[in-house]
């Protein structure tokens, strides 16, 4: 039994038949996924695509790639839908290439976690070369006595920011980036995650693992990420589904 912590495969431009993707996920052991909401139209997609099938969840949130509009009706998608999400995000801050300015992306961010904490909600962050500006956010709730409950996705970052967010108590979201990067760095980097704070993700249909590179992204590779990383940590493939799919539980509540 494996998760999938966070897939596109809702998106109406996702080139792949989504209930075949779904089909060849449980096939593989993987039965449940979580579909990432990223702005308040794929949010709301999220939602009525979770409805009606089964091992499918929906998280809403606004990333930072389309902070421009603001939060808009946000609020209400999450007032109406309580019982259908099971995570506010994916959202945050994303200094790559993002013409979005900073302080518009921090003001965003800064509701939506506000959001997250009134309605109890764990929390899915996208953080890219932005963790100098992430962490005093994250570290002024921690001072109000906030309980951040969260993962940060697709973490490609240092060993120092993984450090950090450990000491956060964040979940460390691992894709199939991780099977096909050659850095040895961030290979020693990956290695050095407490298992009891990963989480297994495709972020389908970007990231596709090794051996898929060059196909469309899907949830059933979840398995092969699964796989490599039960190798390289000389642990079975049965211990490290077992104890990532309580990870994932453990967060989302699944
Ligand atoms: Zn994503």
């Amino acid at each position: 039994m494996l998760v999938d912590t966070h897939c596109h495969i809702h998106w109406k431009d996702y080139q792949l038949d989504a209930d075949e993707v779904i089909e060849r996920a449980n096939k593989n052991g993987v039965n449940q996924m979580i579909c990432v909401g990223t702005d308040y139209d794929t949010s709301k997609l999220a939602i009525e695509f979770a409805a009606n099938r089964k091992g499918i969840y929906a998280t809403i949130g606004i990333h930072p790639h389309y902070a421009t509009a603001g939060l808009g009706d946000l609020e209400s998608l999450i007032k109406d839908n309580l019982s259908s999400i099971v995570a506010i995000g994916e959202i945050g801050l994303d200094y790559y290439q993002n013409s979005i300015p900073k302080q518009d992306q921090a003001d965003l961010l800064i509701k939506q976690i506000e959001l997250a904490l009134n309605y109890n909600l764990p929390i899915i962050f996208h953080v890219r070369e932005a963790y100098d500006d992430f962490w005093p956010i994250i570290d002024k709730f921690l001072e109000k006595g906030s309980k951040i409950r969260g993962v940060l996705h697709s973490f490609t970052d240092s060993s120092d920011n993984l450090k950090k967010a450990i000491e956060h108590g964040l979940f460390i979201g691992v894709n199939g980036y991780s099977t096909f990067i050659k850095d040895e760095a961030k290979k020693m980097m990956y290695l050095s995650i407490p298992i009891n704070k990963m989480l297994f993700e495709t972020d389908a249909p970007f990231l596709t693992p090794v051996p898929f590179r060059g196909k469309i992204n899907e949830s059933a590779y979840i398995k092969n990420i699964a796989e490599y990383h039960g190798v390289v940590r000389s642990i079975s493939f049965d211990e490290i589904s077992t104890i990532t799919t309580q990870n994932s539980r453990e967060l989302f509540n699944l």
